[in-house]
């Protein structure tokens, strides 16, 4: 419970050492996960120098986006899609986590404005197969990636997942067996606050860490 009374600053000072304390091969960067957060704390987090920061819903999202407008911030899309929302995702964000089938990198791609350079695109992977998640399974992975990859004004860097609490190393471990098999793609996109650790040890570059920055969340 203390840790609601550390400031943003500090708790970011927690979690960056938690990420140096893994030895691993790969880069890895931290995205501060800001759903439910106001300017206020990312204005906060910004000024500790955390510069990547995750949204899950557009609504709220392009309020936050449009006021840090040219400030250097990177917006890293990580919620469920629906297609009519494509274009403002495309317009706003750097980064898109959550893609999970063609028809929407698609229409990311289409509506992308060339002049904001090619948007970063991670297909989503349901990797323990689980009703409640999105993403494709892992054997449809070969098929959407065959199709996404000559899609002009977006560039597929990756695979994001969510597995299970219970055995997230084994799902991770999946993870990055599966992108070894493409070696055009750099970023596995996997870990929250209560299993970095496990995650940058099987080869996580993107971190997606909410609650142990910000606090606890009121709603998810
Ligand atoms: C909310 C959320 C996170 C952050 O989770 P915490 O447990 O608060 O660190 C990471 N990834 C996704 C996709 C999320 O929706």
């Amino acid at each position: 419970m203390q840790k609601q009374f550390l400031m943003i600053s500090d708790n970011l000072k927690l979690v960056n050492s938690r990420i140096e304390s893994i030895q691993s091969d790969q880069d890895v960067e931290l995205i501060a996960v800001s759903k439910t957060r106001s300017v206020l704390e990312i204005q906060e987090a910004f000024n500790a120098g955390q510069i990547h920061f995750g949204e899950n819903y557009l609504q709220e999202s392009l309020e936050k986006v449009n006021y840090f407008k040219d400030s250097g911030l990177v917006w890293h899309f990580i919620g469920p899609i629906q297609s009519n929302k494509t274009a403002l995702i495309s317009e706003n964000f750097d980064w898109v986590h959550s893609v999970d089938r063609f028809k929407i990198a698609k229409r990311l791609s289409d509506q992308r404005n060339p002049n904001l350079g090619k948007l970063n695109i991670l297909v989503q992977v349901n990797i323990d197969k689980e009703k409640t998640k999105s993403g494709v399974f892992i054997e449809q992975v070969d098929e959407i990636v065959s199709e996404i990859i000559s899609l002009p004004y977006i560039c597929l860097r990756g695979f994001m997942c969510i597995p299970k609490a219970e055995n997230s190393s084994d799902s991770f471990s999946k993870m990055k067996d599966l992108i070894s098999n493409y070696p055009s793609l750099d970023t596995l996109s996997m870990g929250m606050s209560a299993d970095l650790e496990v995650a940058i040890k099987n080869g996580a570059n993107l971190v997606r860490v909410g609650t142990d920055i910000f606090g606890q969340r009121s709603y998810n």
